[in-house]
């Protein structure tokens, strides 16, 4: 589709807008008025100023007008934006609980709004201004108070730790995550435990010259508990021998796929000494694990939270899909159901993310656009479920092609809150990242700015250039030197 902007300046937000309807359009953005489907104008007048967007979609026009004497060009962009959305909703009668807002972070942006504004006035804003739900605007509430006390842990000098294993049993069909399938890097797997040994004893030397006070760890991926439980001891075992752990908070290791806890595994993670694991169904039903290409059933996820109950796990969290393909409403609140049986200490509620489809074009926009009607029926039954068990949301995020333009929620009983999972959305502090396709993030807390260091993508560059990649490390310490008398 052709897209014509009076001002170049909104590209950026006027596509991300379009992106809530038209996922996997392929937009241009052209010179000329006549040749394009989508155009957002704004002409001054003296000090008026008018702006106005048009859409020709499904062979139905909308056009929208509005003048103002604002001048600030932000909330210009923000209007003409609003415009085109209105326009959007008209024509495919969609409205997203979003509504303009496609950040990944919300709830920091009611934070900050909330400073700024009160906390109604940050509500009226989101409500009037960026055309947020209510819904919506009471779960960002809810996550940002429970952030702040979460954020508040975070001293000076705190840090959290991340090291990525990126290996997976068997590659699900909506995963757009770096991750190989063991039955290809079977053989890379020893090689790369031994580096990343390697890399977290060479990071924690850096940690402790700095003195950095390490908040958190969590062992993501992939899937973790594809190593052995001997490979899985190597690398916990490295964290503990190098970091100075004494005023760790918590230690996660992602457990993630069913099919991969064995009491071999969960011994080398309680002794490694985790705090809190992740055991992640997605969904409880078969017939929908079948159609994502998960290689496990829902009998293997009661098995492994028994084992996991056995063997002294205290705090657990269970991860669900929304939208995931086959799966319906109904099939939905019964995996949350049998979820909640095994009472998880916490439950992450996400949503699919869409992948580019050839079906996902112009056409099968209004199949896209229901397909997230769907998922927000099941991500609101899941909200009302939980917080009627006692299970309350305590952070969030957004990705961009999220069925429904919807969000990702963790669920928490009291007390039990995924500390690093706040810390690495809200941007609080320093991450330290080891492994493959880990992203080390430096936070200035003065100015608040990251600089990130990346490590090599996939694991045989990882493991093939892994002096090179060590080498980028030597910049934490010189960005702590820099900021050395700021803080
Ligand atoms: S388990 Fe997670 S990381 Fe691995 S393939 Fe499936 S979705 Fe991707």
């Amino acid at each position: 589709m052709n897209i014509y902007l009076s001002e170049s300046q909104f590209k950026y937000e006027i596509e991300k807008l379009c992106r809530i309807f038209l996922p996997f359009e392929k937009f241009s953005f052209v010179a000329d008025e006549k040749s394009a489907q989508i155009l957002c104008i704004l002409k001054r007048t003296g000090r008026k100023v008018t702006l106005s967007a048009e859409l020709s979609l499904f062979s139905e026009h909308a056009a929208l007008k509005e003048s103002t004497e604002e001048t600030n060009l932000k909330e210009l962009e923000r209007r003409t934006a609003a415009l085109l959305y209105r326009c959007f909703e008209k024509i495919t009668g969609y409205r997203s609980p979003w509504g303009i807002l496609t950040g990944v972070r919300p709830a920091k942006l009611f934070a900050s709004q909330c400073k700024i504004l009160g906390d109604d006035g940050a509500r009226r804003y989101f409500r009037e201004r960026l055309l947020v739900s209510q819904s919506k605007i009471d779960l960002l509430n809810t996550t940002a108070n429970s952030e702040k006390a979460i954020i508040d842990l975070s001293k000076k000098r705190s840090v959290s730790v991340y090291i990525g294993i990126p290996f997976c049993p068997s590659r699900c069909s909506y995963c757009s995550f770096v991750s190989h399938s063991v039955e290809h890097a079977k053989k890379l797997i020893p090689k790369y435990v031994a580096l990343l040994c390697r890399e977290i004893e060479e990071t924690a030397e850096i940690a402790k010259k700095l003195d950095l006070q390490i908040e958190t760890v969590y062992i993501g991926g992939g899937t973790p508990t594809t190593l052995s439980g001997e490979q899985l001891s190597a690398v916990m075992g490295a964290v503990n021998a190098h970091f100075k752990l004494q005023n760790l908070r918590e230690f996660t290791v992602e457990a993630g796929r069913p099919d991969t806890v064995t009491e071999e595994r969960l011994l080398s993670i309680l002794q490694g000494g985790a705090t809190r694991i992740s055991i992640n169904p997605q969904t409880m039903n078969d017939r929908v694990l079948r159609a994502v290409g998960r290689r496990h059933a829902a009998k293997d996820t009661v098995k492994a939270m028994q084992l996991a109950r056995r063997l002294g796990f205290s705090n657990i969290n269970m991860d669900l899909i929304a939208g995931l393909p086959e799966d319906t409403i109904e099939s939905f609140q019964q995996s949350l159901e049998e979820v909640l049986k095994l009472s998880p200490e916490s439950v992450t509620v996400h949503t699919l993310c869409l992948k580019r489809s050839a079906k996902l074009s112009v056409d099968g926009c209004r199949e896209v656009l229901k397909q997230g009607e769907e998922a927000e029926k099941m991500v609101d039954h899941a909200k009302n479920t939980l917080i009627e068990a006692g299970i309350f949301p305590y952070y969030m995020y957004r990705q961009s092609k999220m069925v429904g333009n919807l969000e990702n929620v963790g669920y928490a009983k009291p007390g039990f809150e995924g500390l690093y999972n706040v810390y690495i959305m809200d941007e609080t502090h320093t991450i330290l990242a080891c492994g493959a396709s880990a992203v080390t993030k430096l936070k200035d807390p003065i100015s608040g700015a990251i600089e990130r260091i990346y490590n090599f993508k996939y694991p045989y560059e990882y493991c093939n250039r892994f002096e090179e990649q060590l080498k980028r490390k030597e910049r934490i310490e010189k960005f702590y030197a820099e900021l050395h008398g700021r803080y």
